[in-house]
């Protein structure tokens, strides 16, 4: 998989490192998926609009693809 980013204050996870506001590179989905994401506050960018979340570990993502079971948010 290619690079991916989750961000150390809220736990979103995204491909693209500029939409997280304290970005971190990960290499991959079992890195973080499965592990209780850090519940500081969202990143402004994502409280407008986060897509997905992970249905067993409540990881929030901005592409479905980059967590276990995506669920897509209201
Ligand atoms: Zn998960
Ligand atoms: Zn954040």
């Amino acid at each position: 998989m290619d690079a991916l980013y989750e961000c150390r204050r809220c736990g979103v996870v995204s491909r693209f490192g500029e939409d997280l506001c304290s970005p971190r590179k990960r290499q991959g989905k079992e890195a973080y998926c499965g592990t209780a994401p850090e519940r500081g506050n969202m990143c402004d960018e994502m409280r407008e609009r986060l897509p997905f979340v992970c249905g067993i570990c409540g990881r929030p993502a901005r592409e479905g693809e980059l967590v276990c079971k995506p669920w897509i948010t209201g």
